[in-house]
């Protein structure tokens, strides 16, 4: 495979390949249809292959490819994320997720002239050096928290505090010149978990206070718990935020954006160097843009607010002992009874009951991540027959870890 969190390594066997995906259901090459719960990891909020997708990239491949040169998509895609996220003055598009979190923390350097990072303990922001520590679910899954090859000197830069633990946030703020914190507003990468009331809030004002710049890295939440992301549902608006997965409708596309003044030191009029060959590519501009104007039509938030209601209660009636964290979409099933709130409490649950529990569900059909670090997505493809049937599967699968796995708590 060519990204580690597709290898079984968190649940044992071996992955499947896809032969084809569409709306909630993914084939594989050997004829079995699943009901997909990981959507492309996140990108596939419309479903898999959504026509209105496919034929904005179909049109747009007929006049060309890859410019290198700005095209009229660039900057509809610009006007759209200007209006739609509060903090998105001006946004410059990348390829990834990683490469808009570099971006960010690079500029804010720029910006602060200081180097010192903080981030939280379970939060991913993508494979970027100074970020790569401690960093959720793919690292979690395979034990290896750190990476080899990232140097001493630049982790020694990146300070790791724990989510929800705003006493240490002011603690690193009074022995550090800080040039930004970084986080996502809502914790996605180490199972799911929230922001305790004023969490965030007391995130920005120090930010504020201490000339550093609040980071949100709405990579996973943007366009997909609100219009505006995490950040218009909390109300807290950073400095600068990065995104990725949605925007793309499934090409590979990030984003990165803020204040005026920040973005305007970037290359070229700014002395902070960014840049790329197929940044806002046409393809992964008109296929982000079909499915990010056709969520608005339809509404799709409230939708997805509906569907993901209705899981919630078939998963919480299959075993009311699980700690079920949802946000619209997005859900966690841990495999605990103690409350979670950070990487240490999310890493409480039973690792081997978990990895039951996914076969189970695998062989009758129901695809969830392997690994208990990630988030389910649902997507507005899926079904009530589709959630349905997922209740009975989750009830069989759950019926004996339930009984058993709890034991050594
Ligand atoms: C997936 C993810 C990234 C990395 O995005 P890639 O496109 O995989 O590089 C960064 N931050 C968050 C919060 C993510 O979920």
């Amino acid at each position: 495979m060519n990204s580690p969190v597709r290898a079984f390594r968190g649940v044992g066997g071996e992955p499947f390949f896809v032969e084809r995906a569409s709306g909630a259901h993914i084939w594989d090459v050997d004829g079995r249809e699943l009901i997909d719960y990981v959507g492309t990891w996140g990108p596939a909020i419309l479903g898999h292959a959504p026509r209105v997708v496919v034929e904005a990239v179909e049109s747009a491949a007929r006049r060309g490819v890859s410019f290198g040169i700005p095209n009229p998509f660039e900057v509809e895609m610009a006007r759209l994320l200007s209006e739609w996220v509060p903090s998105i003055e001006k946004v410059r598009m990348v390829n990834s997720g990683t490469e808009a979190t570099m971006s960010c923390i690079r500029l804010a350097r720029g910006f602060t002239g200081r180097d010192v990072l903080i981030k939280f303990a379970g939060c991913y922001h993508g494979h970027v050096d100074s970020l790569l520590v401690k960093a959720g679910s793919g690292a979690l899954t395979h034990g290896r928290p750190d990476s080899a090859g990232v140097p001493e000197a630049l982790a020694r830069l990146t300070i790791t505090l724990p989510f929800n633990d705003a006493e240490a946030v002011e603690q690193a703020f009074r022995n550090e010149r800080i040039a930004a914190v970084i986080l996502e507003p809502i914790p996605a990468n180490a199972g799911l978990f929230f922001p305790k009331p004023g969490f965030l809030e007391t995130l920005r004002t120090l930010c504020r206070e201490n000339g550093a710049l609040l980071l949100f890295d709405e990579v996973m939440t943007g366009f997909r718990v609100a219009r505006g992301g995490a950040q218009e549902l909390y109300g807290v608006t950073p400095d600068l935020t990065a995104l990725g997965k949605v925007i793309g409708g499934g090409l590979p596309v990030g984003a990165f954006g803020g204040r005026a003044e920040i973005m305007d030191m970037l290359a070229p009029d700014g002395p902070v160097y960014q840049a790329g060959t197929l940044s806002g590519n046409p393809l992964a501009m008109a296929a982000g843009l079909a499915q990010l104007r056709e969520l608005e039509r339809v509404n799709g938030w409230a939708t997805l607010e509906k569907l993901g209601a209705q899981f919630e209660q078939v998963v919480r009636a299959a075993c009311p002992k699980h700690v079920f964290h949802r946000i619209g979409s997005m859900f966690c099933l841990f495999f605990q009874e103690e409350e979670v709130y950070d990487l240490a409490s999310a890493q409480r649950g039973d690792a081997k009951a978990f990895a039951a529990f996914f076969h189970a569900c695998l062989r009758e059909g129901v695809y969830f991540a392997p690994s208990p670090y990630e988030t389910g997505f649902l997507s507005l493809a899926h079904t009530e027959a589709d959630i349905r049937r997922t209740g009975e599967v989750v009830a069989a699968a759950l019926s004996k870890p339930c009984k058993d796995s709890f034991s050594r708590l």
